[in-house]
């Protein structure tokens, strides 16, 4: 199993280079945000639930995350691996997820940090024009990056899993600076 973790801050670039990992190495992609969303607009009742917490772009509690994650592994047995984007996103997420390898079998190759700096953020979201891609909002979730968030650098750092990419290039740039690093440890 080749398990990654796509880090990053909100607008960094997570989502496409999870699609670029995703068919480099056959891997399962799997975004919190994108499961939230699908509930979102299926109006179920985990949805509902976080309607508002998504609009204010304000973290989703764990206990809810988490669920939902271990549940979109569960349906994958037969998996070559998992890219993680947008998880984990506080110290706690993190934990849970270490505490639930040997259950779920996912051990973690790597982290990629993509890094950028937050006015390129500003720059490219205003762009993307999704409801939480407006500028205060944008603002709000910088903000519960550097909070919540920035801390899991220092935890994956501890671990040796961190890999820090510079986000702030071309799509390609970033995908071929994450294919060099991952070709150390992914055969
Ligand atoms: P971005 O990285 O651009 O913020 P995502 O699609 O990863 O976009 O996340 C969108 C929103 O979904 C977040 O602002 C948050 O409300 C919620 N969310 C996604 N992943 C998590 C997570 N791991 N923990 C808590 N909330 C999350």
């Amino acid at each position: 199993m080749v398990n990654i973790v796509i880090f990053g801050k909100p607008g960094a670039g997570k989502g496409t280079q999870a699609e670029f990992l995703k068919s480099k190495y056959n891997l399962i992609h799997i975004s919190t945000g994108d499961l939230f969303r699908y509930h979102i607009i299926n109006k179920t009742s985990l949805g509902l639930k976080v309607t508002s917490i998504l609009e204010n772009g304000d973290l989703v509690p764990d206990k809810l995350t988490i669920e939902i994650l271990e549940n979109e592994v569960k349906k994958h047995k037969k998996t070559s691996g998992f890219i993680f984007d947008g998880f984990p996103r506080t110290i706690n997420q993190a934990t849970a997820l270490e505490n639930k390898i040997k259950q779920l079998n996912v051990s973690i190759k790597a982290v990629l940090n993509l890094d950028i700096a937050d006015q390129e953020i500003l720059n490219r979201l205003a762009g993307r024009g999704r409801e939480d891609d407006k500028p205060e909002l944008i603002k709000n979730r910088l903000k519960v990056y550097r909070n919540q968030t920035e801390p899991l650098l220092g935890f994956y750092n501890e671990r040796s899993l961190l890999e820090t990419i510079n986000g702030d290039q071309s799509e390609t740039d970033v995908s071929n600076a994450i294919f060099n690093v991952l070709k150390a440890e992914v055969v």
